[in-house]
């Protein structure tokens, strides 16, 4: 573990008090050119970056009435001050929503606005200049673009599509995040985020049947690559590698035996999450999201159901239809993508899945809803159903449920300090501080409950916490999927179902 303070957690969320620039220094890595090309951006920092700049953002406005509006109707009420998870781990007032707003704002201004022309200083403007360019790099980059901030601004100023608009102006000049922009080609050239050839996944799934037999005795299969069957399932790569995410795919491959239903992944779409998102990209998103569409059609299968991927499920939910749609080759009988959850659910719902809650009686378990499904999509075809469906599917699979304080859940759920592009190891410690609302929620509910699992639907939030809570040490073994639960709940064979 890296040497970095942090505090003794005692259950509360402090405002704390402000130090301006306290993580000006924190800086992402920047992407090489080799990694800028591949992605049609330019490989790095034009010379002629400022004009290059301005006329990315004219672009964005012309193209994004939405961000044009966020520029013009802030009234620094100061709402959204307080509400920023990076802004109560780290202290720095640019942290504030309405502060990070501001750096493209008074960009906006000078080159887009009378006022901004003529005056600049009397109305806030300022000139594109390199050390603006800088700020724009750091604090655009200490966004997890969660939305929290947007749901206690009266105007519904949504910091995240400014942060997304501000990446995209940066890697159209040639300035972009390693990290994003090296998942984004990975997928490009294999199909999935971490890079996994096809042998590899295959020799997975190969051991998940072998590991699934020796435990249960049962032949639960674990298919990749098998055109014709009723199911693709698309899900985060880390669940073929990563703790505790492969047990939710040992679980959504228990489900499916259960249910009767034949199922497959794809070997190249073999990824549900879609960086283009975090970088503002359409084009990247709707490339990433087309190579779904390209192998479900070609393996012919009736529906899509998708795995725990918290800022997936938003591309898919709310983006996949303007994206890459119409899916009329698929069943119109399922929506498209059909949640693991949702899913999983339904069975139960209508007795095709025998549980026993009591293989989860020593978990006393506590819910975290992922940003991304909590306030930009929606689950089970009604509203509220993305907090709901989770909720009920927990509720089935175990016996001692406890909520985290209401203002930390929900629509105000607090991020888990991770998404957004920023889950790198060179921003560990913004990773450590903007975990700290959500570690002092777990943290009560530990101390008042004896809450020991924390159950999630988002592989970022399973590697984010996984890693950082240990700082606060809370043990990374608390850490755990919603399927892992419904994994160990089954009774295989226990009931059949007709779908
Ligand atoms: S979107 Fe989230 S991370 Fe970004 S400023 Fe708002 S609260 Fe902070
Ligand atoms: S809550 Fe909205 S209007 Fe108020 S300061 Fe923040 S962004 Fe501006």
């Amino acid at each position: 573990m890296a040497d970095i303070a942090t505090p003794k957690l005692d259950g509360k969320i402090r405002i704390p008090l402000m130090e301006e620039g306290a993580t000006a220094h924190y800086h992402t890595l920047e992407s090489s050119p080799a990694l800028n090309e591949a992605l049609g951006y330019p490989g790095e920092l034009v010379d002629n970056w400022q004009e290059k700049a301005i006329e990315k953002f004219r672009e964005v406005l012309d193209t994004n009435k939405a961000l044009r509006v966020f520029m013009d109707i802030c009234v620094k009420c100061g709402s959204c001050t307080d509400k920023c998870h990076y802004f109560i781990g780290t202290h720095d007032s640019r942290n504030m929503p309405v502060a990070r707003q501001d750096l493209m704002r008074k960009v906006y201004r000078r080159y887009f606005t009378l006022g901004g022309k003529l005056f600049p200083k009397l109305v806030g403007a300022e000139d594109f200049t390199k050390e603006v360019l800088d700020e724009w790099y750091t604090y655009f980059h200490q966004c997890s673009q969660c939305r929290r901030c947007s749901v206690f601004c009266p105007y519904g100023i949504d910091t995240a599509e400014i942060s997304m608009a501000a990446r995209l102006i940066m890697n159209h000049i040639g300035l972009g995040s390693k990290y994003s922009n090296e998942i984004i080609g990975k997928v490009y050239n294999t199909g999935n985020n971490l890079g996994i050839p096809a042998p590899a996944l295959q020799g997975t799934m190969e051991f998940l049947e072998e590991d699934v037999q020796e435990a249960t005795g049962v032949d639960v299969r674990y298919p990749m690559d098998e055109k014709g069957t009723e199911v693709l399932l698309i899900p985060p790569s880390a669940d073929f590698f990563s703790a505790p995410h492969v047990d939710s795919l040992i679980g959504y491959g228990k489900v499916f035996h259960e249910a009767g239903i034949s199922w497959t992944v794809s070997s190249y779409a073999s990824e549900f999450a879609n960086f283009g998102m975090f970088v503002g990209d359409f084009h990247a998103m709707r490339k990433i999201a087309q190579r779904i569409k390209d192998v479900a059609r070609e393996f012919g299968v009736k529906r899509i159901i998708v795995g725990e991927c918290g800022h997936a499920w938003r591309v898919g939910h709310s983006f996949w239809n303007t994206l890459v749609g119409p899916w009329d080759f698929l069943d119109s009988r399922y929506p498209v993508p059909q949640h693991i959850c949702e899913f999983t659910l339904d069975l139960i719902k209508r007795g095709g899945l025998k549980l026993d809650k009591s293989a989860n009686d020593e978990r006393i378990v506590t819910f975290h809803d992922s940003c991304n499904v909590a306030r930009a999509s929606s689950m089970g075809g009604y509203e509220g159903g993305q907090f709901e469906v989770p909720r009920d599917l927990i509720k089935a699979t175990c016996n001692n449920f406890v909520e985290m304080a209401e203002d930390t859940i929900k629509e105000s759920t607090y991020c888990c300090g991770g998404g957004g592009g920023l889950l790198t190891d060179d921003l560990m410690e913004l990773r450590i501080q903007g975990v700290l609302p959500r570690a002092q929620a777990l943290h009560a509910v530990m101390e008042s409950h004896g809450v020991n699992y924390l159950a999630l639907i988002c592989a970022i939030c399973k590697a984010q916490f996984s890693k950082v809570l240990p700082y606060y040490d809370i043990p990374m073994e608390v850490v755990g999927g919603i399927h892992q639960l419904v994994g160990d709940a089954i009774v295989l064979g226990g009931a059949k179902h007709e779908v």
